[in-house]
């Protein structure tokens, strides 16, 4: 029987799950994998499923799903929005939405299968779709590496995936070369004195240290990287004190930093850091600030022969003015271990997911920014259609570049 895909999509997006946490998702996807006959492996790294489609001699090609939602409130007022909660690694009760549109990739990956597992007599390979947990801890391509992914399933000729993107629904954005940022993740403990609010001059303030190193910081790109080149330092979060006068003993800022490349990497990192001590010393701190790395994802960077070929077939199949260079994402993705770490091509392409006219009619009044939600806001919503068979038919046209064309009966 058929896979009812859009109600596949809006059961998933009812229930998005936190990192690592994607069991119920992962039980809808080995349901699904049950049905339709193809062999699954579950719990690889901790919460993954991979499920191998052999169809005789030829490339491997991996296909990769992730499965994570965000903590975030949905708003898009939608019949089938999120109201679920989960509870983050801190312990908190969260809401949880899928924001990203993972809850799309997984929902094109089972498409994609089934249409090849249908289609056998049209192509020759093993096909691994992989589905990944935690792409946003940046940790679950990680988890799966260290599980044995690669041990326990065919390697990989081409790793190939996508992202559901604010583009126009129907237009895809690929390029050749560094598709994606590196990023890294910091948690940095500002170490003050604490006491009363009205005795500041007693206590060492980590509330104004705080408040300068985020200002100072906001410096480092707009005067000391080269305006022809990209990075992005953001605070993400900050924490400190719990009443009006009581001057706390430290305060907590989480930074998101993000460069095309590893000198870039080293110029920003080093700024960044050389800025937190320099504040925390004008302000008499008696003990350095502590910073740590949560996480650290290199750039996603697209093999140019084999991004070539997609981006070719993408064009066949959608016509010329469907395929655009979207230029680098500040965003980034953990995609790119899996080819890393298996000295593989990658290709990984966006798609859009943006009501066409919805998208021209902001593009004429320049309200991009403002009406169009991008992924991780809690406006976040794809139409169902196109985006759903789009997302199907563009892993069947990638994988068929390596397995054999045959027919792509695509739209
Ligand atoms: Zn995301
Ligand atoms: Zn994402």
């Amino acid at each position: 029987m058929a896979i009812d895909l859009e109600a596949l999509y809006i059961d998933l997006h009812r229930h998005p799950e936190l990192s690592f946490q994607e069991t119920r998702t992962a039980g809808v996807v080995t349901a699904t994998l049950a049905g339709l006959g193809i062999p699954f492996e579950e719990g690889i790294g901790r919460t993954g499923v991979v499920a191998t489609l052999r169809n005789g001699e030829g490339p491997v090609v991996w296909l990769r799903a992730d499965m994570d939602g965000l903590p975030v409130e949905e708003r898009t007022g939608l019949a089938y929005a999120s109201t679920a909660h989960g509870v983050d690694p801190a312990g908190l009760d969260v809401p949880v939405m899928h924001a990203c549109g993972h809850d799309m990739h997984v929902t094109a990956l089972l498409g994609a299968l089934e249409r090849l597992a249908a289609s056998t007599d049209d192509w020759s390979g093993t096909i691994v779709a992989v589905f990944q947990p935690a792409e946003e801890f940046g940790a679950g391509s990680k988890a799966m590496i260290a599980d044995g992914v690669f041990d326990r399933f065919p390697r990989p000729d081409v790793v190939l995936g996508q992202h559901v993107t604010p583009l126009p629904a129907g237009v895809i954005g690929v390029r050749p070369g560094t598709q994606m940022a590196a990023s890294d993740g910091l948690t940095v403990t500002l170490h003050g004195r604490g006491g009363h609010g009205s005795r500041p001059h007693a206590t060492i303030d980590p509330v104004v240290m705080a408040a300068a190193t985020i200002m100072r910081l906001q410096t480092v790109v707009s005067r000391e990287v080269d305006p022809r080149d990209v990075a992005v330092v953001t605070v993400g979060s900050v924490h400190a004190g719990l009443k009006h006068n009581i001057i706390p003993a430290e305060a907590t800022l989480q930074l998101s930093l993000r460069y095309p490349d590893d000198r870039m990497r080293e110029r920003v990192l080093e700024r960044v850091e050389r800025v937190i001590r320099a504040e925390a010393d004008a302000s008499g701190a008696e003990t350095p600030p502590t910073i740590v790395t949560d996480h650290t994802l290199p750039p996603t960077i697209n093999d140019v022969d084999a991004t070539a070929r997609v981006s070719a077939a993408f064009r066949r199949a959608y016509g010329e003015a469907a395929v655009i260079d979207p230029g680098m994402f500040t965003g980034s993705e953990d995609v790119s271990w899996f080819a890393r770490e298996a000295n593989a091509p990658l290709v990984f392409w966006f798609w859009g997911g943006v009501d066409p006219e919805l998208f021209a009619r902001a593009e004429a009044e320049g309200t991009i920014e403002r009406d169009i939600p991008t992924n991780h806001s809690p406006f976040f919503a794809p139409v169902l259609h196109p985006t759903i068979e789009r997302g199907v038919d563009n892993l069947v046209i990638a994988a068929r570049e390596w397995l054999g064309a045959g027919t792509t009966d695509s739209a």
